[in-house]
């Protein structure tokens, strides 16, 4: 059969060819996955270059001024090169008011209902953009697309795995559980630019989780603003999932996507989860295995006073003694946490008092940020902004702390055998290759370096797991022999 005569070949050589940037967070990769897929499902095809493309796609990110440059470039180059061209994400939601003045609450324009007005500040620097949308806005992408680039009808090409498209490596996934957030953390513009928590259905949430799973992943990462928040905007209410009653709620979501893993032999991962009570019910799983042992709780600072002056959530909560009963609870336990030294206002005593809860609680992954102002966000109008350079210096002493825990912490499991999944193994692993332990999230935290296996007949596949007896660290890293 010619290729002519192959209506398959016929009708993808006259498929529309969409570009796509996918710009910031985790939680933005999932919006473009969704775009992606949906793309992918009407048979549009997807174009690696500009000039390939009859239009680009830029998901955008607006969070600090160096994320909105990136956005503003990226579209100005997208236009030079090919000029048609739709927004959506962050940056999208964003207003000029919101570019000029403080206070984003009433500024900025929130989520998807984004004020797409002359005040639009991606409009007003590229007047020329087809279409202006906020995150989460799939639908929205999807009817401008059509209406500059009506889709095609070709059923040989709307054929889209089940799992949809993924940015990510096969073997892991983000699993977005909700949009937006509670919370009024006087740093943060999120819940001025994406709103107000927004749970996604249970029942949703599941079957995407049961269709990556049965696509091949191997790592779930379960992603949102505030995980321990799950289904709070819903009040808890009962969904349905393969026709049972389940609660929209942490504990119920992790416990079913704990069985549901296990027999795909499946990591699954907990981000972005605050230290309420309500956590401490999930520890059992994690000392039982259901769950990686691991939890990524964004803790900002330690002094009560402090943590006041952000509005963190949860910050009247004793988080030393909280983070001591989950160690006894299940010991294997591994903490990763974001800090901010200098925030407006810290005291020296103050900073002191975060080095001690670093020392004391063992965290064992830290990142920390010296504060940085957020156009728009309160915390610029707190007083006693401190100078740059002690903002810089109290970041340099923190992670001499911080380093000095994970470092001790990495150096006791030399000795020990852990399951790596294999991420990158050129040549089957010959000469080795690069894998991560359950304490270790892609992309945030460090790797476990692999060895040329000794036994010949080993091989090393990404994707797969592999037993292996840590001989020694580098770094943030682990070095491991594969058995
Ligand atoms: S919890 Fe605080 S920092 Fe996180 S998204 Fe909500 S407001 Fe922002």
């Amino acid at each position: 059969m010619s290729e002519i005569e192959n209506p398959k070949a016929a009708s993808s050589a006259a498929a529309p060819r969409v570009g796509f940037v996918s710009l910031g967070c985790p939680k933005a990769l999932t919006d473009s996955e969704l775009i992606l897929t949906q793309l992918s499902a009407e048979g549009y095809q997807t174009s690696k270059t500009f000039e390939g493309a009859d239009l680009v796609i830029v998901n955008t990110c607006g969070f600090i001024d160096d994320a909105v440059k990136e956005s503003l470039d990226t579209i100005a180059e997208a236009l030079a090169v090919n000029g048609r061209v739709i927004v959506t994400g962050c940056l999208g939601a964003k207003s000029i008011s919101s570019a000029t003045k403080n206070g984003a609450s009433n500024a900025v324009s929130t989520g998807v209902s984004a004020d797409f007005s002359s005040e639009n500040l991606v409009k007003s620097i590229h007047p020329s953009v087809l279409a202006v949308t906020g995150p989460h806005a799939t639908q929205e992408v999807m009817d401008a697309v059509h209406l500059h680039l009506p889709k095609p009808h070709d059923p040989f090409v709307d054929l889209v795995p089940a799992q949809g498209i993924k940015l990510t490596p096969k073997h892991y996934a983000y699993l977005k559980i909700s949009e937006g957030c509670n919370h009024r953390c006087t740093f943060c513009i999120i819940p001025s630019m994406r709103g107000d928590l927004v749970s996604r259905p249970i029942g949703d949430v599941l079957k995407e989780a049961r269709a990556l799973f049965e696509s091949g992943v191997k790592e779930l990462l379960v992603i949102s603003q505030d995980t321990s928040a799950y289904g709070v905007d819903v009040k808890y209410r009962t969904g349905f999932y393969e026709g049972k009653p389940i609660k929209t709620r942490m504990l119920e979501l992790v416990q079913t996507l704990g069985d549901m893993a296990e027999p795909y032999g499946a990591w699954v991962r907990l981000h972005y989860v605050y230290p309420y009570p309500s956590v401490d019910e999930v520890i059992p799983f994690m000392a039982t295995g259901k769950v990686l042992p691991y939890l990524d709780v964004p803790f900002q600072h330690s002094h009560p006073d402090v943590l006041k002056r952000m509005k963190r959530p949860a910050s009247g909560e004793r988080n030393l003694e909280r983070i001591q009963r989950w160690r006894e609870a299940c010991p294997e336990i591994v903490i990763r946490s974001t800090f901010i030294a200098g925030f407006p206002g810290e005291t020296e005593a103050e900073f002191e008092h975060l080095l001690g809860f670093m020392r004391e609680a063992q965290i064992d992954r830290a990142g920390c940020f010296a504060y940085s102002p957020v156009e728009g966000a309160v915390a610029n109008d707190i007083p006693g902004m401190l100078p740059q350079a002690l903002r810089d210096e109290r970041r340099a002493r923190f992670m001499a702390v911080a380093e000095e825990v994970s470092a001790a912490k990495l150096q006791r499991r030399v000795g020990a055998t852990m399951q790596v999944l294999v991420d990158s193994a050129p040549g089957l692993g010959k000469k080795g290759g690069i894998g991560r332990s359950y304490a270790d999230a892609p992309e945030i935290d460090g790797t476990v370096r692999l060895l040329p296996p000794e036994k010949i007949s080993k091989q090393l596949k990404v994707g797969e797991f592999t037993r292996a007896r840590i001989v020694g660290t580098q770094g943030h890293d682990l070095v491991a022999l594969p058995i």
